[in-house]
């Protein structure tokens, strides 16, 4: 409302004056207004739906709107307005200010479909909303006529190329409201181009690196598969829970490729052993499945077993790896080592204070550890109380520790007395004098 009507009066006075004038019908009091009943021509109604009404180009449809329900409007938005925002880019950019921050917030019509009974015989499923079905089919972006110098200006239809240039860097601060992206992928602009100019804040180089990722992503899952991701990203919390399991997973898959390479390594040691003390026996490698490390049946350290067949026993030695001053046994390992305590063995790799993940490959871990393995034997002996009990050992060696599930923890204390050498220990177990 121009400022002439209301000079001198004071802000009630105004507010008083602008109800009076809407109640009288000769102004509205605010930028949208609701219409019961609604005339488009076929090209505006086609621009509310998503399949065309094969009207034809210049018939009308005429209808009212089911109960409960009006067609939202932008008050004076008429042929006048219109083609002043198409000769003025700084009056075309207030608008879509006022579009983006006050209507779009208030209306809900430009994303909820309603179905009407027109009067052109047929039933339309569209979006009850004139303001849109006008910036869809008008001219009303302001596109500079000439060269760059040039301040003349003529309207064309709405485009994610006119407008961008119309609104420049403000387009970054739009897009930062997801209703927004919505509106301007009725004005011509691509979802997913939005998103990733939102997501990569205009850094080049992440704008790459996300295309590259969804590239991945659009070429490896199935239809289907990214139909159930986008089911699961409209689901709230459902996406990070996913990507949990998901990333866990993940990480097995690479502690179970890990530890087969590792757990070889120590294989190939045991074997040259063998090969040089000129025992005729060979040892077999079995390294834990997915499945074992993932449901925590074995620990993430634990490299696999070893078997050795000699004067008709089978030894089974257990692999497993610490930086620390402790290894820990889960309950099945302990079951297996207390029923077979004569030909189950314990075998200690010390990484002296260093992860598995440190050692870049097999002959760097082998080099490392060469010397730093020791073997435990009678381990299900000593288990055996342990087990019984649930008490701590009486030398204090072997601990009961529950969290969330039970472990026994060996202590160094165990195998700094008790354990020997790889080598010592196949000579005095394999000989065959
Ligand atoms: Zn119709």
């Amino acid at each position: 409302m121009s400022e002439t009507y209301t000079a001198g009066l004071s802000d009630e006075e105004t507010a008083r004056l602008i109800m009076r004038l809407a109640e009288w019908g000769l102004i509205y009091d605010s930028v949208l207004v609701w219409f019961s009943q609604v005339e488009f021509d076929t090209r505006e109604i086609d621009s509310l739906m998503d399949t065309p009404s094969a009207g034809r180009r210049r018939e009308k449809h005429k209808f009212a709107l089911p109960e409960g329900h009006k067609v939202s409007a932008i008050a004076f938005m008429n042929p006048e307005l219109i083609g002043a925002l198409g000769s003025d880019p700084r009056r075309a950019k207030r608008f879509l200010g006022l579009l983006f921050d006050y209507v779009l917030p208030r209306d809900s019509n430009w994303k909820e479909t309603v179905t009407v009974e027109c009067s052109c015989g047929s039933p339309h499923t569209l979006l009850p909303c004139e303001w849109l079905a006008l910036l869809k089919t008008k001219k009303w972006v302001p596109v500079r006529k000439g060269d760059e110098e040039s301040e003349d200006y003529e309207p064309q239809a709405a485009s994610a190329q006119n407008l961008e240039e119309l609104l420049g860097d403000g387009l970054n601060e739009i897009i930062r409201e997801d209703d927004n992206i919505q509106l301007l992928k009725h004005l011509g602009f691509n979802t997913l181009e939005l998103q990733i100019r939102r997501r990569s804040e205009g850094d080049k180089t992440r704008e790459e690196s996300i295309r590259d990722q969804l590239a991945t992503i659009v070429a490896q899952a199935s239809e289907e598969d990214l139909g159930i991701l986008e089911t699961i990203v409209g689901s709230e919390h459902e996406l990070s829970t996913i990507v949990d399991i998901a990333n866990e997973r993940l990480k097995t898959r690479i502690v179970v490729r890990r530890n087969k390479e590792f757990g070889e390594a120590i294989q190939a040691i045991v074997e040259q052993i063998f090969h040089n003390l000129a025992f005729d026996i060979v040892p077999v490698y079995k390294g834990y499945d997915f499945d074992a490390y993932y449901k925590g049946d074995v620990e993430p350290d634990d490299l696999g077993s070893i078997e050795l067949e000699a004067h008709d026993l089978l030894y089974l030695v257990e692999v497993k790896a610490t930086r620390e001053n402790e290894v820990r046994m889960t309950e099945a390992q302990a079951a297996i080592a207390v029923s077979n305590s004569d030909r189950y063995v314990l075998c200690v790799v010390d990484l002296g204070g260093k992860d598995l993940d440190q050692f870049g490959n097999q002959e760097e871990f082998k080099g490392a550890i060469k010397d730093s393995i020791f073997i435990i034997e009678g381990i299900g002996t000593k288990l055996e109380p342990v087990v019984a009990t649930q008490q701590v050992s009486s030398a204090k060696e072997i601990e009961v520790e529950f969290v969330g599930r039970v472990r026994y923890l060996i202590r160094h204390s165990l195998w700094a007395r008790e354990g020997n050498s790889l080598t010592v220990w196949i000579r005095e177990r394999f000989h065959t004098d």
